[in-house]
């Protein structure tokens, strides 16, 4: 069974190159490329494609064709144009169509999210890809859905397209990056979908009076995940199911972890061009080229003193207030702290503060900056995630790849890609705690401290360690590939069709 490539598409709100807000952006940028080159039982490659809106910071998309869009009670035109993404392998490059749903009034704007009509702007999105996908007579076997954004899709095929021929054998996967975005509307907009209020129901789109786009996900899609095994219990629990964890009980068999990877041509200490000084594995001690660079990057005194990083979106999610518990014991020690980051006015004006009142201990650059972020991920000695909450976390697999040791809170994915380091057996790549408090954020540092001044040769080994670990996608992507095909399974058993 299954001895064909298959046809995946990947539809997401934001992609790297052209669009990101977050880690969903890095995901959607690399795991198709993973997809498109992974070697799979000695099948020709994957035919993957991937599918996003056009927004107006995306130039120089090439006009594919248009057609109308039968949506809210009226004719809405969407525009298709196409980008690509190459994805390299060891045999040379494989290209990647990117499909872009342009319309001029849902996405000509000055930025992606937090509208008022975000309901219309990505339910459009959703039925404008299903029927694009005719058009171009490709029907694909895996239709892969991202975050709320996209779960309409689902619903869409299991209602107004279960009858249409061409998406007899399509099925679905929903992938869960952060369930506290999850899309919820007043009931009115299931007339935007053209449904019925026979679908707000508790057991149906309902959701504590409003009608939710992720819950439509997690119902009607084949087969669900998120981003790591840890995330994915937790999320069946009270405290990290954002009230979606009935739901997500009810579904539990069919709700897998798969964690992130990232991508190792792109983060690459040994070749990556913004940098200062190169280095590898065998050259780690070259990160303090880098060290010093940014340190007189970031008008900091240059010398050998550890220095944490910490490069993040700055959102309550982020354990951003264990730090400010802790900054002025923190600060009484030897040591730089360097922060790159934006969000949150109130973080943003605690940090400000923060360098105020240690302006030669602390760097800060509040903003979004893709340069500084890899000059931080390579200069810096420790790297700071106390997250409350993380699916998956992808700054400590680039801090691991860079020989910057993670401090991390234990939950979701820094759960499972962190573990302590064991000074006895010299095992382990970080160091981590697990109570959701200042104190115990302090120890996992000072336990770091201790260990980069007291044992040089440890801490190189550690470096060593993390530098070595594979979180690239390949073994995600066979993964991903396993789900595709127990939803088609699933699709070819509800259907009583063949499907492989
Ligand atoms: P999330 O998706 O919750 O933001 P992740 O750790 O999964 O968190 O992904 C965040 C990604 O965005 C990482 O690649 C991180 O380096 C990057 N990033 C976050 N903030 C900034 C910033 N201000 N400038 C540059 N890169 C950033």
């Amino acid at each position: 069974m299954f001895d064909r490539p298959l046809k995946i598409l990947f539809v997401s709100s934001e992609v790297v190159p052209f669009a990101k807000t977050g880690g969903l952006a890095d995901v959607a940028g690399s795991l198709p490329k993973a997809l498109a080159t992974v070697v799979d039982h000695g099948l020709p490659h994957h035919d993957v494609r991937v599918v996003m809106p056009r927004y107006k910071m995306i130039e120089e998309a090439q006009y594919l064709t248009d057609f109308p869009v039968w949506f809210a009670d009226r004719y809405e035109g969407a525009i298709i144009r196409q980008r690509e993404i190459e994805a390299r392998f060891q045999d040379g490059v494989k290209t990647i169509p990117v499909y872009m749903i342009d319309n001029y009034h849902y996405y000509h704007r000055d930025r992606i999210y937090d509208f008022d009509d975000e309901a219309e702007r990505f339910g459009f999105f959703c039925k404008a890809v299903l029927e694009l996908l005719p058009r171009l007579g490709w029907p694909p076997d895996v239709i892969h859905c991202n975050d709320w954004q996209t779960g309409p899709i689902p619903l869409l095929l299991k209602t107004h397209y279960s009858a249409d021929p061409f998406y007899q054998r399509t099925a679905t996967v929903y992938t869960i990056h952060n369930l506290q975005y999850q899309g919820n509307f007043p009931p009115e907009v299931l007339r935007l979908l053209e449904l019925g209020m026979e679908h707000f129901r508790p057991e149906d789109l309902e959701f504590y009076g409003a009608v939710s786009f992720t819950k439509a996900g997690i119902l009607y899609a084949d087969v669900l995940n998120t981003v790591s095994r840890t995330y994915a219990r937790e999320i069946q629990t009270a405290e990290f199911g954002q009230r979606m964890e009935g739901v997500l009980r009810q579904r539990a068999h069919e709700l897998y972890g798969i964690i992130n990877g990232i991508n190792y041509h792109e983060f690459d200490p040994k070749t990556d061009p913004r940098l200062h000084r190169n280095y590898d594995a065998a050259g780690a001690e070259h990160k303090k080229e880098n060290k010093y660079a940014l340190q007189r990057e970031l008008n900091l005194p240059v010398r050998d003193v550890p220095v944490l990083g910490l490069i993040s979106r700055l959102y309550d999610q982020k354990g951003l207030d264990l730090i400010a518990e802790i900054v002025d014991e923190l600060m009484r020690l030897d040591i730089q702290l360097v922060v790159l980051g934006s969000g949150d006015r109130h973080y943003e004006d605690m940090f400000r503060k923060m360098k105020a009142r240690y302006p030669q201990k602390i760097g800060l650059h509040i903003g979004f900056n893709a340069v500084l972020a890899q000059r931080i991920y390579a200069g810096a000695d420790m790297f700071l995630m106390p997250s409350r909450f993380e699916p998956c976390g992808l700054g400590q697999l680039i801090s691991l790849r860079y020989g910057t040791i993670p401090i991390v809170r234990a939950t979701g994915g820094l759960a499972d890609t962190v573990t302590e380091y064991d000074p006895a057996t010299g095992d382990g790549n970080g160091f981590s705690f697990r109570e959701y408090d200042g104190r115990a954020l302090y120890s996992a540092i000072a336990r770091a401290l201790k260990l980069y001044r007291d044992d040089r040769e440890a801490w190189a080994r550690l470096v060593r360690n993390a530098m070595e670990m594979d979180f690239s996608w390949a073994r995600s992507a066979v993964e991903y590939l396993q789900l595709y095909r127990d939803a088609m399974e699933k699709v070819g058993a509800r259907k009583g069709i063949r499907i492989a």
